[in-house]
């Protein structure tokens, strides 16, 4: 056995239904499952939430909702991120795309008319300070007149993101940005005979903005147990494990090194231990050199010398231990929070960087 990535399914129930406690029941949830589930599955993640009720899933590319089709999951599927090249696709799979550019609705509206779509469902997102993808606010009533010319396509939902939602030191850009998402929102509904979804906050929205839930939220890193603020993690249940097994116990004599480079040389003779999983299953080389530790039978043992891309070598002078024992990477938030600050990142870099050799086994 190699490495392997183990998914909590009740962890993720926990926490959708944390965050559903902090909403109106009214609220509508759509769960983001992009990036392969913040680095998990995809598909198990999407399964477990189709089952819980979520009433939207996002993923960012066609591709990957192409992928949750095939393995079956029928909960409407919001593509955050197409591209005009296989927007057929998109529709061949009953996916919704999201619309930011004027560009992207001309082509869309051309092809719904090539293929007779009659009210297909789309998303409309405005720019209201992210400046990454998005319609400008100005541009409400002509991108509105367009689309109400012909009945192609239906306006399922209006959305925005928010830049700094997990930084309330200084909220005043938030504040501004709702308000800029408000005012679309009255100018929209005065354009249509018909009510779309509205919504803007993301995970740390939720917590920080409750009173801006409009009436759907998107959540991510939050259903994957993290809050972006330490009280809430707490609340939040640990969704993922990684562990893998050690392949081989080496004894080091006094002088003599491990690994490539010879970036370990041994002060005293020591027991090494060799780690099924490497920087090709997205354990950063910056966790060598005694920076990171792996639990073997519950005790820290410290990566020493350089990362290997299919191995680690961990110190086990100290802990009772045999081949073929199994050894865990993280097993909680605060491990996981540990290991980015380590490497210099966030736990939504970290996950995704999990390589898709790791296996995944729902639990
Ligand atoms: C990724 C993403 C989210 C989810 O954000 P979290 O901080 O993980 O909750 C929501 N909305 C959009 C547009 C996104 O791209």
């Amino acid at each position: 056995m190699n490495a392997v990535l183990e998914i909590k399914a009740d962890a993720v129930i926990h926490n959708l239904t944390y965050f559903k406690s902090k909403l109106h029941s009214s609220t509508k949830t759509l769960a983001v499952v992009k990036a392969f589930g913040y680095g998990s599955d995809a598909v198990i993640l999407s399964r477990i939430l189709q089952k819980s009720k979520v009433d939207y899933l996002a993923v960012a590319y066609i591709e990957e909702g192409i992928h949750l089709r095939k393995e079956g999951i029928r909960l409407p599927i919001l593509v955050l991120h197409p591209q005009s090249n296989n927007l057929s696709e998109l529709i061949e799979y009953h996916l919704e795309p999201n619309i930011y550019s004027k560009k992207m609705l001309i082509e869309f509206l051309k092809l719904a008319k090539k293929q007779k779509l009659v009210d297909y469902p789309v998303h409309l997102k405005f720019n209201t300070g992210l400046n990454r993808l998005g319609f400008h606010k100005d541009e409400v009533t002509n991108i509105i007149t367009i689309i109400n010319k012909e009945k192609l396509i239906k306006i399922q939902s209006v959305f925005s993101h928010l830049a700094e939602s997990d930084d309330v030191s200084d909220k005043r850009f938030t504040l501004e940005q709702i308000n800029a998402f408000i005012k679309i929102k009255n100018e929209v509904t005065s354009l249509l005979n018909y009510k779309p979804i509205f919504h803007l906050l993301n995970t740390s929205g939720i917590i920080n903005y409750p009173e801006a839930q409009f009436d759907m939220v998107r959540l991510g890193i939050g259903i994957y147990g993290f809050g972006n603020d330490i009280k809430i993690t707490n609340k939040l249940q640990n969704v993922l494990t990684l562990k893998s097994v050690i392949s081989q116990i080496h004894t080091i004599k006094k002088g003599e090194s491990v690994g490539y480079n010879r970036a370990f040389i041994a002060e005293s003779d020591m027991k090494t231990a060799t780690i099924s999983i490497g920087h090709a299953d997205g354990i950063s080389r910056k966790l060598g050199n005694n920076n990171g530790y792996v639990l073997v039978n519950k005790k820290k043992a410290f990566i020493i010398g350089n990362v290997c891309m299919d191995m680690i070598m961990v110190d086990i002078t100290t802990i009772r231990c045999k081949e073929g024992d199994e050894v865990v990477l993280f097993n909680s938030q605060k491990m996981i929070e540990e290991i980015a600050i380590k490497i210099n990142t966030i736990p939504y870099e970290f996950l995704t960087m999990i390589s898709q050799r790791v296996k995944r086994k729902i639990i």
